[in-house]
């Protein structure tokens, strides 16, 4: 089983540009910014500070940590790099972002809450 990230509307509306458009509960990764947004986590695009949802291909800024029983971390490279192929992204080492993304949870507890500011992923604090 793997650890990972999936998208939540948990604490939606903390921050004042915060934005759902995830399906609850789909894997998220984290896209390159695009250039709008590459110095600003709260810039006009919204891609510094968004979850990019693997099935959707929308985003969201709140994710939540959650162990997926019956995954392996060969299962979530798979799925990753589907994913990646579907939305362009094709060239990316799907298997080092993986690890990547699956080493910024290792050690959060399950149900833990976070967001995204450019190269840094945050524990949303004073929430319930
Ligand atoms: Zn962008």
């Amino acid at each position: 089983m793997v650890k990972a990230l999936v998208a939540t509307a948990r604490t939606q509306g903390f921050r004042d540009n915060d934005y759902h458009w995830c399906v609850e509960g789909e894997l998220v990764w984290i896209a390159p910014p695009c250039r709008a947004d590459r110095h600003d986590p709260d810039g006009a695009c919204g891609c510094g500070r968004g979850f990019a949802g693997l099935s959707s291909h929308r985003a969201t800024t709140t994710a939540v940590v959650r162990t997926l029983d019956g995954i392996s971390r060969q299962d979530f490279v798979m799925v990753l790099d589907a994913s990646l192929t579907e939305q362009g992204y094709g060239s990316l080492d799907a298997e080092g972002l993986a690890d990547h993304l699956l080493d910024l949870v290792a050690d959060l507890p399950d149900g833990t809450v976070v967001e995204h500011r450019l190269d840094y992923v945050h524990v949303r604090q004073g929430v319930p």
